[in-house]
């Protein structure tokens, strides 16, 4: 479920994928407002940018970078482009299938090839070590670790809900 605070300020702004950007990624009607990745519904050449993760890392740099660029008063030209490196899944443990072009792989090996992957994709070694341990962790006792994060209950006229 989306964030209330998203929902409250882009709900006129969105559709059923996410938040209306245009090619900079700069929610439509909205100025200053950037939305990367999930919570974001990007066309590119009358496409939906996938909703997958390599979107979404791309995206966050490009934004980044054009934040960066408009504090240093230079003007961005170019809008953002997603570049599809391929796609890789899971299907059950030790196997996985990997597509990029001509190429087609699957199995253990590529299962590997996958965590190598996910791993080296993440920001800072302390990240990539963290969850290095959590899937050691879940492969060899089977037990998955749940990342929940619970809101208090909702009153109408406390201080749980935002200012309009
Ligand atoms: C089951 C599943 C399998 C998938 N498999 C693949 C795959 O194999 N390959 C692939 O490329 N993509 C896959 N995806 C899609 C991929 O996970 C998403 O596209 C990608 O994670 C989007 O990144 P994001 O940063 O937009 O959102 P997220 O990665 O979801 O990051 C959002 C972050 O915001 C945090 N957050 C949420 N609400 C709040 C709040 N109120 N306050 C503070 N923090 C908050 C969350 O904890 C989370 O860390 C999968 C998705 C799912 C659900």
């Amino acid at each position: 479920m989306r964030h209330r605070l998203f929902q409250r300020c882009l709900a006129p702004r969105q559709t059923a994928r996410g938040a209306l950007v245009d090619p900079f990624l700069k929610v439509v009607d909205a100025p200053g407002v950037f939305v990367v990745g999930d919570a974001a519904s990007v066309i590119q050449n009358e496409h939906p940018v996938p909703g997958v993760a390599q979107a979404a890392i791309q995206e966050g740099r490009y934004v980044g970078r054009l934040i960066a660029k408009e504090l240093m008063e230079r003007k961005v030209k170019r809008p953002f482009c997603y570049f599809d490196k391929g796609n890789m899944a899971v299907v059950g443990k030790n196997y996985a299938v990997l597509e990029r072009g001509w190429l087609r792989t699957s199995g253990s090996l590529t299962w590997l090839v996958w965590a190598f992957v996910h791993i080296i994709s993440l920001p800072q070694l302390q990240n990539r070590l963290r969850v290095q341990r959590q899937w050691l962790w879940s492969y060899f006792t089977g037990q998955r670790s749940s990342r929940l994060i619970p809101e208090p209950p909702r009153t109408p006229g406390t201080a749980n809900d935002y200012p309009s």
